[in-house]
Protein backbone atom coordinates (compact mmCIF):
# COMPACT_ATOMS: atom_id res chain seq x y z
CA UNK A 1 0.00 0.00 0.00
CA UNK A 2 1.58 3.67 -0.80
CA UNK A 3 0.80 6.50 1.53
CA UNK A 4 -0.09 9.46 -0.08
CA UNK A 5 0.89 11.60 2.73
CA UNK A 6 4.75 10.46 2.92
CA UNK A 7 7.29 12.40 1.54
CA UNK A 8 9.57 10.98 -1.17
CA UNK A 9 12.33 10.78 1.80
CA UNK A 10 10.22 8.61 3.63
CA UNK A 11 9.53 6.03 1.07
CA UNK A 12 13.37 5.31 0.93
CA UNK A 13 13.27 5.02 5.00
CA UNK A 14 14.60 1.89 4.64
CA UNK A 15 17.37 2.06 2.00
CA UNK A 16 19.08 5.11 4.11
CA UNK A 17 22.57 4.71 5.20
CA UNK A 18 26.03 6.58 6.04
CA UNK A 19 27.13 8.15 3.38
CA UNK A 20 30.98 7.55 3.63
CA UNK A 21 31.09 4.10 5.25
CA UNK A 22 27.29 3.03 3.81
CA UNK A 23 26.11 1.40 7.23
CA UNK A 24 22.78 1.95 8.60
CA UNK A 25 22.56 4.85 10.87
CA UNK A 26 22.99 3.96 14.30
CA UNK A 27 20.63 6.77 15.94
CA UNK A 28 18.82 8.92 13.79
CA UNK A 29 20.40 9.90 10.57
CA UNK A 30 23.46 9.47 12.74
CA UNK A 31 27.10 7.34 12.20
CA UNK A 32 28.72 7.80 15.12
CA UNK A 33 32.36 6.55 13.50
CA UNK A 34 32.09 8.65 10.64
CA UNK A 35 31.18 11.74 12.32
CA UNK A 36 28.53 12.22 10.06
CA UNK A 37 24.67 13.32 10.98
CA UNK A 38 22.00 14.24 8.86
CA UNK A 39 19.27 16.77 9.71
CA UNK A 40 15.77 16.50 8.79
CA UNK A 41 13.56 19.62 8.49
CA UNK A 42 9.82 19.04 6.75
CA UNK A 43 10.45 16.99 3.62
CA UNK A 44 13.43 17.19 3.45
CA UNK A 45 16.88 15.58 4.86
CA UNK A 46 20.54 17.20 4.54
CA UNK A 47 23.89 16.24 4.46
CA UNK A 48 25.58 19.30 4.05
CA UNK A 49 25.61 20.10 0.28
CA UNK A 50 27.06 23.01 -1.04
CA UNK A 51 27.72 26.42 0.38
CA UNK A 52 26.29 29.66 -0.12
CA UNK A 53 30.02 30.65 -1.57
CA UNK A 54 30.22 28.25 -4.16
CA UNK A 55 26.89 29.01 -5.45
CA UNK A 56 27.86 32.56 -6.11
CA UNK A 57 30.91 31.95 -7.66
CA UNK A 58 30.58 33.16 -11.24
CA UNK A 59 28.74 36.42 -11.84
CA UNK A 60 25.66 34.46 -14.33
CA UNK A 61 25.64 31.39 -11.50
CA UNK A 62 25.02 34.44 -8.85
CA UNK A 63 22.04 35.85 -11.26
CA UNK A 64 20.61 32.03 -11.68
CA UNK A 65 20.75 31.24 -7.95
CA UNK A 66 18.98 34.36 -6.91
CA UNK A 67 15.69 33.82 -9.55
CA UNK A 68 15.86 30.38 -8.47
CA UNK A 69 16.05 31.19 -5.04
CA UNK A 70 12.76 33.89 -5.74
CA UNK A 71 11.37 31.85 -8.26
CA UNK A 72 12.13 28.50 -7.60
CA UNK A 73 9.36 26.77 -9.19
CA UNK A 74 9.14 29.25 -12.45
CA UNK A 75 12.84 28.66 -13.05
CA UNK A 76 12.65 25.64 -15.03
CA UNK A 77 9.56 26.76 -16.89
CA UNK A 78 11.47 30.03 -17.91
CA UNK A 79 14.33 28.74 -18.90
CA UNK A 80 12.23 26.18 -21.27
CA UNK A 81 10.96 29.71 -22.48
CA UNK A 82 14.27 32.17 -23.40
CA UNK A 83 16.56 29.37 -23.21
CA UNK A 84 18.37 28.43 -27.26
CA UNK A 85 18.34 25.02 -26.04
CA UNK A 86 15.37 22.85 -27.15
CA UNK A 87 15.49 19.56 -25.45
CA UNK A 88 13.63 16.69 -26.85
CA UNK A 89 10.78 14.81 -24.98
CA UNK A 90 13.13 12.34 -23.10
CA UNK A 91 12.31 12.08 -19.52
CA UNK A 92 8.40 11.88 -19.51
CA UNK A 93 8.66 8.69 -21.45
CA UNK A 94 11.61 7.27 -19.64
CA UNK A 95 9.47 8.18 -16.36
CA UNK A 96 6.39 6.54 -17.91
CA UNK A 97 8.47 3.23 -18.25
CA UNK A 98 8.39 3.04 -14.24
CA UNK A 99 5.57 1.89 -11.78
CA UNK A 100 6.31 5.32 -9.65
CA UNK A 101 4.18 4.40 -6.60
CA UNK A 102 5.91 1.06 -6.04
CA UNK A 103 9.52 1.83 -7.76
CA UNK A 104 11.65 4.67 -6.36
CA UNK A 105 13.59 6.97 -8.88
CA UNK A 106 16.02 9.52 -8.22
CA UNK A 107 16.49 12.62 -9.58
CA UNK A 108 20.46 13.29 -9.37
CA UNK A 109 20.90 17.00 -9.57
CA UNK A 110 17.05 18.34 -9.52
CA UNK A 111 17.84 22.02 -8.97
CA UNK A 112 14.61 23.73 -8.28
CA UNK A 113 12.66 21.31 -10.59
CA UNK A 114 10.31 18.40 -10.28
CA UNK A 115 8.78 16.12 -12.47
CA UNK A 116 6.50 14.33 -10.24
CA UNK A 117 5.32 14.46 -6.50
CA UNK A 118 6.89 11.11 -6.43
CA UNK A 119 10.54 11.59 -7.61
CA UNK A 120 13.19 11.24 -5.39
CA UNK A 121 14.58 15.11 -5.76
CA UNK A 122 18.05 15.01 -4.81
CA UNK A 123 20.95 18.08 -5.09
CA UNK A 124 23.71 19.52 -3.47
CA UNK A 125 22.12 22.95 -3.54
CA UNK A 126 19.16 23.35 -0.32
CA UNK A 127 16.48 24.55 -2.43
CA UNK A 128 12.73 24.19 -1.70
CA UNK A 129 11.68 20.91 -3.76
CA UNK A 130 14.64 19.07 -2.91
CA UNK A 131 14.17 15.92 -0.18
CA UNK A 132 17.60 14.87 0.02
CA UNK A 133 20.45 17.41 0.12
CA UNK A 134 23.90 15.84 -0.52
CA UNK A 135 26.88 14.83 -1.92
CA UNK A 136 26.01 13.06 -5.42
CA UNK A 137 29.19 11.05 -4.95
CA UNK A 138 28.85 10.16 -1.33
CA UNK A 139 24.54 9.88 -1.11
CA UNK A 140 23.33 8.30 2.07
CA UNK A 141 21.86 5.48 0.05
CA UNK A 142 22.65 1.66 0.73
CA UNK A 143 24.03 -0.32 -2.21
CA UNK A 144 21.36 -1.58 -4.63
CA UNK A 145 18.46 0.21 -3.36
CA UNK A 146 16.98 2.73 -6.58
CA UNK A 147 14.67 1.39 -9.41
CA UNK A 148 15.67 4.40 -11.74
CA UNK A 149 18.04 7.47 -11.69
CA UNK A 150 17.65 10.10 -13.88
CA UNK A 151 20.58 13.02 -14.48
CA UNK A 152 19.96 15.85 -16.52
CA UNK A 153 22.38 18.38 -17.54
CA UNK A 154 24.65 17.78 -14.42
CA UNK A 155 27.25 15.82 -15.55
CA UNK A 156 29.14 18.53 -17.25
CA UNK A 157 29.20 20.63 -14.26
CA UNK A 158 31.21 18.16 -11.90
CA UNK A 159 35.32 17.74 -12.18
CA UNK A 160 34.24 14.04 -11.83
CA UNK A 161 31.62 13.07 -13.82
CA UNK A 162 33.27 8.94 -13.56
CA UNK A 163 32.41 9.63 -9.47
CA UNK A 164 29.28 10.29 -10.14
CA UNK A 165 28.40 7.64 -12.49
CA UNK A 166 30.21 5.13 -9.88
CA UNK A 167 27.74 6.36 -7.51
CA UNK A 168 24.70 5.84 -9.92
CA UNK A 169 25.88 2.07 -10.28
CA UNK A 170 26.29 1.67 -6.62
CA UNK A 171 22.78 2.86 -5.39
CA UNK A 172 20.52 1.12 -8.84
CA UNK A 173 19.00 -2.26 -7.89
CA UNK A 174 20.60 -4.94 -10.36
CA UNK A 175 18.06 -4.19 -13.17
CA UNK A 176 17.57 -0.72 -12.41
CA UNK A 177 17.74 1.91 -15.42
CA UNK A 178 19.80 5.33 -15.69
CA UNK A 179 18.59 8.43 -18.07
CA UNK A 180 21.58 11.01 -18.92
CA UNK A 181 21.28 14.02 -20.78
CA UNK A 182 24.75 16.08 -20.96
CA UNK A 183 25.79 18.40 -23.53
CA UNK A 184 27.89 18.06 -26.79
CA UNK A 185 27.80 21.67 -28.09
CA UNK A 186 27.31 24.07 -25.81
CA UNK A 187 28.60 27.69 -24.58
CA UNK A 188 30.53 27.74 -21.13
CA UNK A 189 27.38 28.00 -18.08
CA UNK A 190 28.62 27.78 -14.89
CA UNK A 191 26.02 26.11 -12.82
CA UNK A 192 27.89 26.35 -10.18
CA UNK A 193 31.49 25.79 -12.33
CA UNK A 194 31.44 23.83 -16.14
CA UNK A 195 33.85 21.21 -16.68
CA UNK A 196 33.24 19.41 -20.00
CA UNK A 197 31.43 18.17 -22.99
CA UNK A 198 30.83 14.95 -24.28
CA UNK A 199 30.63 12.98 -27.69
CA UNK A 200 27.93 10.48 -28.95
CA UNK A 201 31.03 8.06 -28.13
CA UNK A 202 32.06 9.75 -25.05
CA UNK A 203 28.96 9.37 -23.22
CA UNK A 204 28.98 5.35 -24.11
CA UNK A 205 32.42 5.26 -22.53
CA UNK A 206 31.15 6.88 -19.24
CA UNK A 207 28.79 4.39 -18.96
CA UNK A 208 31.18 1.17 -20.00
CA UNK A 209 30.35 -0.81 -16.56
CA UNK A 210 26.28 -0.47 -18.08
CA UNK A 211 24.17 -1.87 -20.68
CA UNK A 212 23.62 0.67 -23.30
CA UNK A 213 20.16 0.86 -24.55
CA UNK A 214 19.91 3.71 -26.71
CA UNK A 215 22.02 7.00 -27.05
CA UNK A 216 19.99 9.98 -29.02
CA UNK A 217 20.56 13.21 -29.73
CA UNK A 218 18.72 14.86 -26.92
CA UNK A 219 18.46 18.43 -27.94
CA UNK A 220 19.70 19.33 -32.02
CA UNK A 221 22.61 21.02 -33.74
CA UNK A 222 20.00 24.46 -34.21
CA UNK A 223 20.09 24.44 -30.81
CA UNK A 224 24.20 23.93 -30.87
CA UNK A 225 24.02 26.92 -33.56
CA UNK A 226 21.54 29.29 -31.38
CA UNK A 227 24.00 29.61 -28.37
CA UNK A 228 26.89 29.92 -29.87
CA UNK A 229 25.44 32.24 -32.26
CA UNK A 230 24.06 34.32 -29.58
CA UNK A 231 27.14 34.42 -27.64
CA UNK A 232 29.13 35.54 -30.72
CA UNK A 233 26.77 38.68 -31.38
CA UNK A 234 26.76 39.67 -27.76
CA UNK A 235 30.51 39.80 -27.97
CA UNK A 236 30.78 41.70 -31.32
CA UNK A 237 28.30 44.38 -30.15
CA UNK A 238 29.57 45.02 -26.60
CA UNK A 239 33.16 46.35 -28.28
CA UNK A 240 35.15 45.06 -26.11
CA UNK A 241 32.60 45.98 -22.61
CA UNK A 242 32.20 43.44 -20.40
CA UNK A 243 29.32 45.74 -18.96
CA UNK A 244 27.83 45.73 -22.57
CA UNK A 245 28.44 42.27 -23.21
CA UNK A 246 26.47 41.00 -20.04
CA UNK A 247 23.69 43.40 -20.87
CA UNK A 248 23.49 42.85 -24.49
CA UNK A 249 22.99 39.03 -23.87
CA UNK A 250 19.85 38.94 -23.00
CA UNK A 251 18.54 40.70 -25.69
CA UNK A 252 20.11 37.66 -27.68
CA UNK A 253 17.30 35.92 -25.97
CA UNK A 254 15.05 36.93 -28.58
CA UNK A 255 16.35 34.90 -31.47
CA UNK A 256 15.44 31.57 -29.21
CA UNK A 257 12.38 30.75 -30.89
CA UNK A 258 14.68 29.87 -33.88
CA UNK A 259 14.91 26.26 -31.87
CA UNK A 260 11.74 25.20 -32.94
CA UNK A 261 13.48 23.73 -36.27
CA UNK A 262 15.31 21.16 -34.29
CA UNK A 263 11.66 19.65 -34.00
CA UNK A 264 12.85 18.13 -37.68
CA UNK A 265 16.60 18.81 -38.05
CA UNK A 266 17.42 16.84 -34.18
CA UNK A 267 15.79 13.76 -35.84
CA UNK A 268 18.91 13.99 -38.81
CA UNK A 269 21.05 10.51 -38.70
CA UNK A 270 24.11 13.31 -39.22
CA UNK A 271 22.81 15.53 -35.82
CA UNK A 272 24.97 13.49 -33.86
CA UNK A 273 27.82 15.49 -35.71
CA UNK A 274 27.06 19.26 -34.01
CA UNK A 275 24.37 18.12 -31.52
CA UNK A 276 23.61 20.58 -28.27
CA UNK A 277 23.38 17.11 -26.27
CA UNK A 278 23.40 13.81 -25.86
CA UNK A 279 20.74 11.57 -24.02
CA UNK A 280 21.73 8.09 -23.00
CA UNK A 281 19.82 5.03 -21.58
CA UNK A 282 21.60 2.38 -19.76
CA UNK A 283 20.84 -0.25 -17.48
CA UNK A 284 22.73 -2.04 -14.51
CA UNK A 285 22.83 -5.89 -15.68
CA UNK A 286 20.05 -7.82 -13.91
CA UNK A 287 23.45 -10.11 -12.42
CA UNK A 288 26.66 -7.51 -11.89
CA UNK A 289 29.94 -9.00 -12.15
CA UNK A 290 31.18 -6.55 -9.68
ZN1 LIG B 1 29.64 5.99 8.57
Amino acid sequence: MIELTRYPVDRVSGSLACPSCHSAFEGAYECGPCAITGHRQGRRLSFGGFTDAELRDDPLNRVKETVKRRFGRVYPLTIQLVSPVLLRRFVRPFLASFDLDREVVADLGSGTNRYDPRLLCVDGGTYPNVDLVTDLRRMPIRDGSLDGVISVAVLEHVPDPQAHVGEMWRVLKPGGRVLCFVPFMQPFHASPYDYQRFTHAGMTTLFHRFEVLSVRVGAGPTSALLWVFQEWLALVLSFGSRRLYRAILPLMWLLSPLKILDVLLARHADAVAVASGFVIEVRKPAQPDR
